[in-house]
Order: structure tokens, then C-alpha cells, then sequence
């Protein structure tokens, strides 16, 4: 029998700033857990941000990362990504883009994948622009060089911190 192939290091970040926030990004932890051929390795801890973009006034985010050890193709990790989102009340058409979300999942970077189509970019475009996901990446992977700066995360961290506010969204 042919051996199963082996997982990728996946990263994906989760986003909610509605309702219970908390309880949406638990939730969604362990529905990713139950995605057939995919494995939570581990999961940031939550950090409270400031909303980037989107309408003004939107109440704080509660931010984390998690590492997914996945056999799936990317495009179909994010397309269960977005069932995960669905089921966990986000409506797309009510839900303005950068605005409030009950959850927010996006891919961030899939093994060494890179990938330009109209549904899925990788590595994620704006990853290396957001402190707020790039904090609770560095939690997971401090040393993981970043495909775009070619900084590890934790110097790119660093650099950002250092940076007048106001670039990322
Ligand atoms: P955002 O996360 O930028 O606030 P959305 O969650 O509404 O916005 O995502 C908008 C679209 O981005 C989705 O329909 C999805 O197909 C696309 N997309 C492209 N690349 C990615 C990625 N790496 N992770 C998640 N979504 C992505
Ligand atoms: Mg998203």
C-alpha cells in the first residue's frame, strides 16, 4: 500500500471581535482538530488588538495563531477554513470585509507553498504587515524566516514594533 503522504507545517490565524470572541476562536480550534487529515499542533495564546481598516468604531479583535500539520491541498484546507467560518455564524454578504466578524480565518503560509489565484494567495499577502498576527506567530515559530523580508519572525516582530503605527492592515 502506498505510504500516506506526509503533513505540511500549516499556519492560520483567527480573528473575531463579535459576540463571545473567545468561544469563537475555541470553537473553531477544535473543529480544525476534527478536519479529516489535518492535525492542531499547537495554538498562540489570544491577544487583544486594535481593529486595522474597516468601518470606524468596530469593537476590539481577539487575535491567535495556530500550526496545522495538514495532508490537504492548500485549496482545500481553506475551503474547509471557510466551512469552520461559516457554521461559526459568519455571514459573508452581511459581514463587510475588515469589518466586525464573529471569525476570521485566514491561511497564512502552507509549507513552502506559493499560490496566486483568485481565491487563495500564499503566502498570505498581508502576513508580513500585521503585528497582530505576526505576535502570536512569533509565540509558535520565532525562527521561521519570513518568505517576503527574509526575517526571521521575531526580528520582523521587532522591526514593526519599532515602526510608527498606522501601515498594517
Ligand atoms: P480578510 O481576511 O482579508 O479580512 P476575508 O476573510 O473576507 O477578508 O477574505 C477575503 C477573501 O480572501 C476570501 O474569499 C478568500 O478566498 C481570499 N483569500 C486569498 N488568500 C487567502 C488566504 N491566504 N487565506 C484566507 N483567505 C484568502
Ligand atoms: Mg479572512
Amino acid at each position: 500500500m502506498k505510504e500516506p503522504r506526509a503533513g505540511e507545517t500549516a499556519f492560520v490565524a483567527l480573528g473575531s471581535n463579535l459576540g463571545d470572541r473567545r468561544a469563537h476562536l475555541e470553537r473553531a480550534v477544535v473543529a480544525l482538530g476534527d478536519v479529516t487529515g489535518t492535525r492542531v499542533v499547537r495554538v498562540s495564546r489570544w491577544i487583544e488588538t486594535a481593529p486595522v481598516g474597516g468601518p470606524p468604531g468596530q469593537p476590539a479583535f481577539l487575535n491567535g495563531v495556530l500550526e496545522l500539520s495538514s495532508r490537504l491541498e492548500p485549496s482545500t484546507l481553506l475551503e474547509r477554513l471557510q466551512e469552520i467560518e461559516a457554521h461559526h455564524g459568519r455571514g459573508r454578504d452581511r459581514e463587510p470585509r475588515h469589518g466586525p466578524r464573529t471569525l476570521d480565518l485566514d491561511l497564512l503560509l502552507f509549507g513552502e507553498r506559493r499560490l496566486e489565484s483568485a481565491r487563495l494567495t500564499l503566502p498570505h499577502p498581508r502576513l508580513e504587515e500585521r503585528l497582530f498576527v505576526l505576535g502570536p506567530l512569533a509565540e509558535l515559530a520565532p525562527e521561521l524566516v519570513l518568505p517576503c523580508s527574509g526575517l526571521t519572525v521575531r526580528a520582523r516582530v521587532a522591526e514593526l514594533a519599532r515602526a510608527p503605527a498606522g501601515a498594517a492592515r
